[in-house]
């Protein structure tokens, strides 16, 4: 059987890279290419050197068309524009799409919607197990309670991540909402400062944090009079991201076309 040759776009990038070296220590699958922005120092390089070991012949591109065209698979860790044209092409040559990226726009999340009608596409603000397993506690956990506790969401992340509050924040978040029976949108608040009055009964509150090369810390509060439960997971590397991404990737072969969750991928 021919290699599942795995793309990645981004391949310079905190996560691109991690995911090189993740797929070159995998069984049952190869890296297939990579591509970057087309001004990144990092086009030419040898990607097989880009993942910390022997050079592969296969150099960053700054074409996603032929990368898209060569590959079975492809994980995306860049930006929301980027990701939107590479779930056009995903759909076009109907390859396996893994999507990390976060902080989409409407815009954006629709072209990932419109590319599972012709492919498969896994997308999880976080891939990590530990993460999906405390989405499902979450949502429990809401489900069992009522108002009287208020849930506040509390991450924090490396001083370079430009989205507020995280895409795993607003991840737990919808299952805590899911959980209550109540849409995010009619509840969230997003952001504190200033007089903002005491909290309103059944909001579900957020708080970001930034600094120094945190991996990504979430923690989910349920706060009543008299106790409160505080749900944590702490991510020390991006290993844990990136082994979920392949794993996503490697899961969705042979799938029918269809927009699937790490939750899916974990039979969580
Ligand atoms: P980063 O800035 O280190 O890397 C992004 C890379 O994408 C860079 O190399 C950049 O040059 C490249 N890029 C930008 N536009 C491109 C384009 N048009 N074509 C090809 N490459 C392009 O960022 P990062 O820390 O690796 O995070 C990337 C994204 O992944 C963020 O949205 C982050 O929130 C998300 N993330 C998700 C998870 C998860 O588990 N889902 C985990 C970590 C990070």
């Amino acid at each position: 059987m021919e290699p599942y040759r795995i793309g990645i776009v981004g391949c310079g990038g905190r996560m691109g890279r991690m995911n090189l070296a993740t797929i070159a220590a995998a069984e049952g699958c190869v890296i297939g290419g990579g591509t970057d922005r087309p001004d990144s120092p990092i086009i030419g390089s040898d990607l097989g050197l880009l993942a910390g070991g022997e050079a592969l012949g296969l150099i960053v591109g700054d074409d996603p068309v032929e990368l898209f065209a060569a590959v079975d698979a492809v994980i995306d860790f860049t930006t929301p524009a980027a990701c939107r044209r590479h779930a056009e092409l995903a759909a076009q040559a109907e390859v396996v799409y893994v999507v990390g990226t976060t902080g989409l726009a409407e815009a954006e999340q629709a072209a990932i919607h419109q590319a599972a009608i012709q492919t498969v596409v896994i997308q999880a603000a976080n891939m990590s197990l530990g993460v999906n397993l405390l989405q499902a506690v979450t949502e429990q956990v809401a489900r069992a309670l009522d108002a009287d506790y208020d849930i506040e969401i509390v991450e924090m992340h490396h001083r370079h991540k430009v989205d507020a509050p995280s895409g795993t924040a607003l991840m737990l978040g919808e299952a805590a909402a899911e959980g209550r029976g109540v849409a995010l949108s009619d509840v969230a608040c997003r952001a504190r400062d200033g007089q903002v009055g005491a909290r309103p009964r059944g909001e579900i509150g957020f708080a970001t944090l930034r600094g120094g090369d945190v991996a990504g810390e979430h923690s989910v509060i349920f706060a009543a009079e008299g106790e409160r439960i505080v749900l944590t997971h702490k991510a020390s590397s991006r290993e844990v991201f990136a082994q979920g991404a392949v794993k996503a990737a490697l899961w969705g072969r042979g799938k029918p076309s269809g927009l699937y969750s790490m939750r899916d991928v974990l039979g969580i």
